[in-house]
């Protein structure tokens, strides 16, 4: 790799200290290495993917999506009305009681089996269009994103024939159609979450990717059609908020699983009060990193700086609230820093990136409302002083200091690259504190003592607690929130439950 990096040391702090500090200095830079386009295929026009074939929108409108990082038009995808959504729940329902109900489950797994296959042999492919389309950097779609989602396939295909088991002693039903909804973040690995445990049980499935990443949902429908699976099990629509409520409010719909933020989460709970339909909703969150002294601080940076920075922030369980111990806070903010300097932010392409373009123009905008926010309350702003682009949408990788339990940035989700650091002192301070929130997703405890990991764990009130590391995710571990972080689990065992009906 043609690099010009050099490390020079920075000036004595006056204090006596053991270690040599080294600094990075911000004008070295990679040589670009960036990933070929030429290896993805991204047609000028997309249609609704209905019944295994692509049907005209009834609405016969199409909305574009773009590439963030430079903002260039991808291509169009039609936008689904309610008609259209009568049209997916129909071929849904149909497929649902003529084909998949019926079909004996280790026929089911081997459609699944092949969805997870292809996924894998177009995985490059896959990874240039998320990155693309979403602006995440093509290291994250290549080695998390696609992988995952083929493993969420694996997973469940495995499930689908030995229900008897993961249920012992119940006899299992399928719910019928699903409506699935899922967010810009992670938008292939959100649709293998949601599709793959639906099959598996023997649901089928209406999904809309959002408006702003739905390329890969359509690439996925591409995949569906060459596993050969039977037409309507799966059909995906894409479209904007109004096409989501159609999905919600059919009532041919049995079931909704959603992922996306608190407050969509609430006008869908309120849409399906009084109905029969079951819901997942897995939403918002505001995690809570906590650094005790004993910790390795230098893994502990690292796992900070991976917990809020991966994604650009763009993640429900980001690491978006730091609590450090006051005896080491000065050490650690110094390492954040440190390493905030080195970290490369541009062209999501470019294998060398570590923290891509924002996903929108709207969600630039709301992380800018936020950093404004917190300056106005009085925390004090650090930012990479790393350059932008010129054209697209990015963000410094930015800290905030001195921040009091109570401010905005420290209680409400940003999504985006943005730290809010607090100190403390005990044990019980920092569970008061961390648990001082409506959300409850996911949280992080970085300490050398194993004891202190149990008990802090089983004090958080948040669906997964990380212990020395952050952001981890298997497919056979399950996933979700508490409070107005939602309700149900995704991923594991547990992700079985939420898509079937026990019967005895
Ligand atoms: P969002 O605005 O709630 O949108 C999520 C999805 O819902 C999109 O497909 C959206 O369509 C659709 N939608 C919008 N209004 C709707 C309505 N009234 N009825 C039905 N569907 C509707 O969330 P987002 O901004 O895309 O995603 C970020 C949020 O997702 C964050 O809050 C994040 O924490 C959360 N998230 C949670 C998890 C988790 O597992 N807990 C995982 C990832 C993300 P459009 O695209 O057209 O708006
Ligand atoms: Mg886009």
């Amino acid at each position: 790799m043609a690099t010009k990096k050099k490390a020079v040391r920075s000036k004595p702090s006056g204090k006596k200290s053991n270690t040599i500090r080294l600094k990075f200095d911000t004008s070295w830079s990679y040589a670009p290495a960036p990933e070929s386009k030429s290896a993805a295929t991204i047609d000028k026009q997309y249609d609704l993917f209905i019944n295994g074939t692509w049907q005209k929108p009834l609405s016969k409108k199409y909305f574009s999506t773009i590439n963030p990082a430079n903002e260039e038009k991808l291509a169009e995808v039609a936008e689904a009305s309610e008609a259209d959504v009568n049209k997916a729940v129909d071929a849904a329902r149909t497929a649902y009681e003529d084909v998949w109900k019926k079909m004996p489950p280790k026929e089911r797994a081997k459609y699944i089996f092949r969805i997870a296959r292809i996924v894998q042999e177009k995985a490059r492919e896959l990874a240039i269009i998320e990155t693309l389309d979403g602006g995440k950097p093509i290291r994250e779609s290549r080695d998390f994103d696609v992988p995952t989602a083929a493993n969420h396939f694996f997973y469940y295909a495995g499930w689908a024939d030995k229900l008897e088991y993961a249920f012992p002693n119940r006899r299992t039903s399928p719910l019928g159609v699903a409506g699935q909804i899922i967010p810009w973040n992670f938008p292939l690995l959100m649709a293998a979450w949601k599709i793959a445990p639906a099959l598996a049980t023997g649901n089928t499935v209406v999904l809309k990717p959002a408006e702003t990443t739905p390329l890969t949902a359509l690439k996925l429908a591409e995949i569906i059609q060459e596993a050969d699976l039977p037409p309507g099990v799966v059909n995906i629509l894409t479209g904007a908020g109004a096409t989501g409520a159609a999905i919600v409010n059919h009532p041919g719909i049995n079931k909704i699983a959603f992922t996306g933020s608190t407050e969509v989460g609430k006008i869908i709970q309120r849409a399906i009060a009084g109905t029969n339909k079951k819901a997942t909703l897995e939403l918002g969150g505001k995690a809570a990193n906590i650094i005790f002294e004993d910790a390795p601080l230098d893994q502990a940076v690292e796992g900070v700086i991976n917990g809020i920075f991966f994604n650009q922030g763009h993640v429900c369980c980001a690491g978006s609230r730091l609590y450090v111990q006051e005896s080491v806070a000065k050490e650690v903010i110094r390492k954040l820093k440190d390493r905030m300097e080195s970290l490369l932010v541009g062209d999501p392409l470019d294998k060398n990136t570590d923290i891509g373009a924002i996903n929108s123009k709207q969600q630039l905008d709301t992380i800018r409302k936020y950093i404004s926010i917190g300056k106005k309350e009085g925390a004090e702003m650090y930012e990479s002083s790393c350059r932008l682009p010129g054209k697209g949408f990015y963000c410094r990788p930015t800290l905030f200091t001195n921040v009091a339990q109570s401010n905005r940035i420290a209680q409400e989700e940003i999504f985006g690259p943005v730290l809010a650091i607090i100190t403390f002192r005990t044990d019980d301070e920092v569970i008061e504190k961390a648990n001082n929130s409506p959300y409850g997703l996911s949280a992080g405890v970085w300490t050398d003592k194993g004891s202190k990991i149990f008990n802090m764990t089983k004090r958080l009130r948040a669906g997964v607690v990380w212990a020395n590391t952050f952001n981890k995710f298997d497919p056979a571990s399950p996933f979700g929130g508490y409070k107005e972080s939602g309700f149900g689990r995704e991923g594991g065992l547990h992700g079985l439950l939420p898509y079937v009906q026990l019967t005895s």
